[in-house]
């Protein structure tokens, strides 16, 4: 795709940028550009009016040459209302539910919780502490301002209570053995912010330990997945960036790994002096990556714009409605020719995809529909949805991103 047949909202700057959030530095250039694009890619709404005239915002990729850290210069943290009606994206899912199984296993596994207090931090529903908590036999306190405790057994372990209110300093007084935080840190503008604050929480004692789990960005450049790129994620990590915010903050890391098909990276951390081996990791990789997106980008959107434009208007259905199937809508431009999002959740039917307006239907919806192709928005699914499918009769060619 030449980048003037891109879509008019899609651009690539490349133009020196505000100062690095993560370690400061003025080295700093952008490199992507989306306008107008929906502030919330989770929330769902009541009808396609509503979700057309959702409010928008600009991003704008900066990339910072001394940590790789790479952040939207753009963002306003003023524009995002956390306590907006999230619908639980993904634990509907079978296979989205052994992963958060065998991570808590992992995480346990040689630790004696019993009786110690765990601390989640932007818990959502509270569905990991409840696990989390059940098989460490430990107490648990959710932390999060749109946290929608209720649907959990509070009972779990020695038992659950939710604080829907933000982290914060009046926090520390919580006698936490370990802090979870998940998919949490690439919505905050200033993550040193909350990673000192964590590091200070745990600070008194070095058995104690932080775990945090957030995406991969270096996959997202590499792959061109533009479809991972939204407004409420203003910063982006690699293993080299992420690690180098938890060693400034004074943590020593234990693990930090690619995970979940290498889309997430898990770090586990202790409070400690770091070894000098494991400063200043090298954001070199990360930099290489920033210099291809171009390229991997606009081959990504040329690709799905035409195969969309192969298709006639609402012949195409989009499985999984989360924040992958808004970042795709948003970008790519021909959703025409896309006809609804399916989402095995029933809790998301009848609403509608911020931005574009589409329709969130169940997947019996598809049949008497006239699907000729399904694109399967995470490729971590595609089994489960392939069974699924073919247990309603219906032979669509699918496709995954
Ligand atoms: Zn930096």
């Amino acid at each position: 795709m030449d980048p003037q047949d891109l879509p008019s909202h899609v651009a690539f700057p490349a133009a020196a940028a505000a100062p690095c959030p993560a370690c400061g530095g003025s080295d700093t250039h952008s490199f992507y550009r989306l306008q107008g694009i929906p502030v919330h890619s989770c929330v769902l709404l009541e009808d396609a009016d509503r979700a057309k005239a959702f409010p928008t915002g600009d991003l704008e990729l900066a990339a910072c040459a001394h940590c790789g850290f790479i952040f939207n210069q753009l963002f306003d943290p003023a524009r995002i209302d956390y306590s907006e009606d999230y619908v639980e994206t993904q634990g509907c899912s079978g296979t989205f539910r052994s992963f958060l199984e065998g991570t808590i296993q992992g995480l346990l596994k040689g630790r004696e919780c019993a009786n110690q207090l765990m601390v989640e931090i932007g818990c959502g529903r509270g569905d990991f502490l409840e696990q989390l908590c059940r098989a460490a036999d430990a107490r648990g306190i959710g932390i999060d301002p749109s946290s929608t405790a209720g649907r959990v057994d509070l009972r779990a372990g020695r038992g659950l209570s939710f604080l829907q209110e933000s982290y914060s300093k009046k926090h520390l007084a919580l006698d936490a053995r370990a802090i979870f935080c998940r998919h949490t840190l690439e919505h905050l503008p200033k993550v040193q912010d909350l990673v000192a604050l964590v590091f200070k929480h745990l600070e008194s004692r070095s058995d104690n330990w932080t775990f945090f789990e957030v995406p991969d960005s270096l996959r997202i450049l590499k792959e061109g997945a533009f479809w991972d790129v939204y407004y409420e994620h203003c910063s982006y990590f690699s293993e080299a960036s992420l690690g180098r915010i938890f060693e400034s903050a004074g943590f020593v890391i234990k693990d930090l790994d690619l995970v979940y098909g290498r889309q997430y990276l898990h770090l586990l951390a202790q409070p400690g002096t770091c070894a000098a081996d494991q400063a200043c990791k090298d954001p070199a990789q990360m930099l290489q990556a920033v210099q291809i997106f171009r390229g991997t980008c606009c081959a990504t959107i040329a690709r799905w714009h035409k195969l969309l434009h192969g298709h006639p208007p609402g012949t195409v259905a989009l499985w999984g409605s989360g924040s992958k199937a808004t970042g795709f809508l948003t970008t790519v431009g021909n959703h025409d020719r896309i006809d609804c999002v399916v989402d095995i959740n029933p809790d998301k039917h009848g609403r509608f995809v911020a931005g574009t307006g589409h329709e969130i239907v169940a997947p019996a919806a598809l049949k008497g529909r006239p699907i000729r192709t399904l694109i399967i928005m995470n490729p971590i699914y595609t089994d489960e949805i392939t069974t699924d499918v073919q247990a309603l009769g219906l032979n669509p060619q699918v496709l995954t991103l």
